[in-house]
């Protein structure tokens, strides 16, 4: 019988969750040498792979999509919608998340909050992440892999090669091919894609086990169910009613990266393999898929605008706090602003939760007491951060089109 990725995925998912529980209850020193020896390696394997594509990825990828979009025009219109986009489903992420917290009370039931302590890690302010996005050194950028740093560089190159046109021919080849030959790296890599998440699976979930979701049963539920709201009804709504798709369809063709995004917590890990689904399943062009999904990847994150919501007013609830109207529209500002500034790497939105927390005098020492838990958390609220980028994506593809019959554009770079 020959299965497609995304069962084959599936399949390693469960096998790698069911396998690390049954290890964590049963023999835990079996389970640490396993993880050392068999799940932590394949995992880091996997994950290497496509970390390694990532920078080139987004180089080459946004610099082509700029070049090939040309006209600086277009580039603004889509760069508008794409913002537009982002801030609004942000926004209606948080209210979900905090109407959410108010309804279920999940830190209203008795929890101990006895030394909880929680050291903060300074976050970036969000000035410094505006005025740091041009790069004085692209090449440090690249070393360090500051992703907005790098879309920036890209654009600027993008655009100078639309702009020069014949000119600079042979550059514009290199990074087609530059882009040809990732691409066809990430079709390979994601061969590897259903045991890299056993390996990431098993080794999370037999670290973990059940512990932390027992004692934090009603905040976690509240996340998930948030998560799972905001995905269909809202990216639902969006596909069905402005880009006027089937939404199940979408939902389906953009599965596989849902799982890995799920198995590596990382939007930005995912990128190589969400570009890709997007490019090949939802028939999303390559320059508006090049240019939305890494800035996407890197500045929206609707998944973990929801766990900071819920978690402040969990945390509100647990330390007895009661928040003015005004505290709570300025969580839902400091949550977008928050989520733009989380890098897409595992666990970082609970860095900035630290911001939100401190934005309402609210005690930073509550993120002790879902810490325990986060990481299983972040594996969902990624493959939702990741979904919204998509969303986005097909919408623009759909409303593009629409302008491209209404009014065609001419090809500004002739090459
Ligand atoms: N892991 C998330 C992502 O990469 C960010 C976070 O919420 O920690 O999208």
């Amino acid at each position: 019988m020959k299965l497609n990725l995304t069962t084959k995925i599936f399949i390693g998912l469960i096998l790698g969750a069911t396998i690390g529980l049954i290890l964590h209850f049963t023999s835990p020193d079996l389970f640490d040498t396993m993880d050392a020896y068999f799940f932590g390696p394949l995992g880091t394997i996997f994950l290497n792979l496509i970390k390694m594509l990532v920078i080139p990825i987004v180089f080459f990828s946004i610099t082509l999509g700029t070049a090939s979009l040309g006209d600086p025009k277009k580039l603004g219109r889509i760069g508008g919608k794409a913002l537009g986009f982002f801030l609004v489903t942000t926004t209606v992420a948080i209210t979900i998340a905090l109407s959410l917290a108010y309804i279920f009370q999940p830190g209203n039931t008795g929890i101990d909050t006895t030394g909880a302590e929680y050291e903060t890690t300074a976050a970036p302010s969000v000035v410094d992440t505006f005025t740091g996005i041009i790069p004085t050194n692209p090449i440090q950028s690249m070393v360090d892999g500051n992703m907005l740093q790098i879309i920036a560089f890209s654009m600027f190159i993008g655009f100078a090669l639309a702009m020069l046109g014949k000119k600079a021919e042979n550059v514009y080849r290199f990074v087609e091919q530059g882009n040809e030959i990732m691409m066809y790296l990430v079709n390979i890599i994601m061969k590897f894609a259903p045991y890299g998440a056993f390996g990431l699976l098993a080794s999370a979930i037999g670290r973990m086990g059940l512990d932390g979701a027992r004692a934090m049963g009603s905040y976690m539920i509240v996340v998930l169910v948030a998560l799972l709201i905001h995905a269909i009804v809202t990216y639902g709504s969006a596909v069905m009613f402005i880009a006027k798709r089937n939404p199940f369809t979408f939902f389906k063709d953009f599965f596989p990266a849902m799982t890995v995004a799920f198995s590596t917590s990382s939007s930005s890990s995912t990128l190589p393999i969400s570009m890709k689904t997007a490019q090949e399943k939802l028939r999303v062009p390559e320059p508006i898929s090049s240019f939305v999904q890494p800035l996407g990847a890197t500045i929206n994150m609707d998944g973990t605008a929801i766990m900071q919501g819920v978690a402040t007013i969990f945390i509100a609830q647990v330390y007895s706090t009661e928040l003015s109207f005004t505290q709570l529209l300025m969580v839902v500002l400091t949550a977008v602003l928050a989520s733009i500034g989380t890098a897409g790497v595992p666990g970082v939105g609970l860095i900035m939760l630290a911001m939100v927390l401190n934005q309402v005098s609210l005690p930073v020492e509550g993120i002790a007491l879902i810490i325990g838990i986060d990481r299983l958390l972040d594996m969902a609220r990624t493959a939702v951060n990741i979904t919204g980028d998509a969303a986005c994506a097909v919408v623009i593809t759909e409303t593009e089109q629409k302008h491209e019959t209404e009014a065609p554009l001419q090809e500004s770079a002739s090459y």
